[in-house]
């Protein structure tokens, strides 16, 4: 079959040495029909998809006809999963089509997940199931709108087969666009090999993608190091500041690029619980909330241990230098989150006390189970000129902490010099309305998958990258679960 032309397609990781990867390309599947594509992101990524038809768009988005150019690769990498180191682990259901330069002059992947077995499948049919795939596109465009770094969603599209999961579910194929595929766990690949030669190419490659300022620094990979571990830092903060729980933060789930990947049993939380899991192959609550950054900063060690023989030759003298580099970790993630939670509570101007005026606002949500984007919501409300305290007073409760906690907040606030009207705008900017809410994610599911609607689903990817747009015609979108909509566990 003739491939389609999309755009220039290149692909600069299939010129890595053949260990890197598997060249092969998608399983052909039964009937594709296009759910959604992402005309912005096409655009933004320089993609020419406005001559090709709804039938080709579907083609090339299942695998069924290559786009124009493509060297279709599975990727290889291992990975600690859930602490335990697995040493094969790789694309078992994603391929590689190529990478684009977007308009930016950055290099972004495009993937198929969902495209058929390959060499690293294991036990895997290769598939995903048609829930996953909508849940990942309306996520990861929901987290790209709050301002977030993440992969994109670029189309979704049915198989038109049955995948069998505990039941047989319907499959579909989700594109994924991203910065790069490099994990944590690509670096582990080679290093468990003992195969530094590997750790050096991949580290090299990875500073020309997305650091190229380092290759001229004293120690690049000590310094490549060093970036990750910002772009993590200022990554898990983001996530704290949105109530965002990722679920699976495995070191193959775990980028160099900084992005958000893997929208598995992710979640957003409604009621707050610093001690939340809602995903329920995470028993131990290894990946709750409150853990995240601590986890963040244990993957960034396991990819020190990976680039220690190019650090120095020195063993001692290497571990040295790494662990002085990721000792910064607290302080940095420390950072972020603070200047992110002060946006939050409408300040701008840091002051010693803030610290503990965040930390009290989460033990009352805490002691409330208050709903976490609802209250940063109403904190932006209750600023606006001529606001009473009464819906942040019914999320907080009217107990003597909350009215006192108010009062401190509404003084440290009246000390900004911006006025108040500029306060509540900039508030709105980053205090969401709405976001994908594990309800909402079900309820859009179940419409796909029982009445093959997919209205649902368009009408909420409409509301959730649009998160701090409030709009009359959305209420409904505003509110937390009622207990029997109420979502406990999510799934991989
Ligand atoms: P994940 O946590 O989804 O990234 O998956 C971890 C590993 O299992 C990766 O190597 C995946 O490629 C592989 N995997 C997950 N689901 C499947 C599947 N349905 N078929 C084959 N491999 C899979
Ligand atoms: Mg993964
Ligand atoms: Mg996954």
């Amino acid at each position: 079959t003739p491939s389609i032309d999309i755009g220039p397609l290149s692909s600069s990781y299939a010129q890595l040495p053949s260990r890197f990867y598997t060249g092969l390309g998608p399983t052909p599947v039964a009937r594709p029909g296009l759910i959604a594509v992402n005309r912005d992101l096409a655009q933004e990524l320089g993609l020419s998809l406005g001559a090709v038809s709804e039938q080709d768009l579907a083609e090339v988005f299942s695998g069924n006809r290559l786009p124009q150019g493509s060297e279709p690769i599975a990727m290889a990498y291992a990975g600690h999963q859930f602490g335990h180191f697995v040493p094969q682990l790789g694309d078992g259901r994603a391929i590689l089509l190529g990478e684009v330069v977007d308009g930016q002059g950055r290099r972004r992947d495009i993937q198929l997940k969902g495209a058929g077995r390959t060499p690293y499948s294991r036990g895997g049919d290769g598939r995903a199931a048609l829930g996953p795939v909508l849940r990942e596109y309306l996520v990861s465009e929901a987290m790209h709108a709050m301002g977030v770094p993440t992969t994109r969603a670029l189309a979704a599209v049915t198989t038109g087969e049955a995948v069998l999961r505990e039941e047989p579910l319907p499959g579909a194929v989700v594109t994924r666009v991203a910065a790069s595929h490099i994990r944590v766990g690509t670096f582990q690949f080679f290093a468990a090999r003992g195969d530094v030669e590997a750790v050096r190419q991949l580290t090299d490659y990875a500073i020309a993608r997305h650091d190229p300022d380092l290759t001229d620094a004293d120690n690049p990979p000590l310094a490549f190091l060093g970036r990750v571990m910002d772009r993590q830092a200022a990554l898990i903060a983001q996530w704290m500041a949105f109530g965002f729980i990722h679920g699976v933060m495995n070191t193959d789930n775990c980028t160099v690029s900084g992005e958000t990947i893997d929208y598995g049993p992710c979640a957003f939380m409604d009621a707050y619980n610093p001690q939340q899991v809602f995903s329920a192959i995470d028993r131990q609550g290894r990946y709750a909330f409150d853990n995240q950054p601590a986890i963040a900063q244990w993957n960034l060690a396991r990819l020190a241990d990976c680039l220690l023989p190019l650090i120095d030759s020195e063993e001692q003298r290497a571990i040295e230098l790494a662990v002085e580099c990721l000792e910064a970790f607290p302080a940095r993630y420390e950072a972020h989150r603070l200047s992110n939670m002060r946006g939050k509570l409408g300040l701008r101007n840091a002051e010693a006390e803030d610290a503990g005026l965040i930390q009290d606002l989460h033990d009352l949500m805490h002691r409330e189970r208050a709903d976490f984007t609802l209250t940063f919501r109403s904190l932006s409300n209750a600023v606006a000129p001529g606001a009473g305290l009464d819906s942040l007073t019914q999320i907080l409760g009217e107990s003597p902490a909350a009215e006192d906690w108010m009062a401190r907040w509404r003084d440290r606030v009246a000390r900004e010099a911006a006025p108040a009207e500029e306060t509540v705008a900039l508030m709105r900017q980053v205090n969401p309305a709405y976001i994908p809410r594990n309800h909402q994610l079900e309820r859009v599911i179940e419409s796909a998958i029982g009445q093959q609607d997919f209205e649902p689903f368009h009408r909420l990817l409409a509301v959730v990258t649009h998160p701090y747009d409030e709009r009359p015609e959305w209420e409904s979108y505003l509110a937390p679960p009622s207990e029997e909509e109420r979502v406990r566990n999510t799934f991989c």
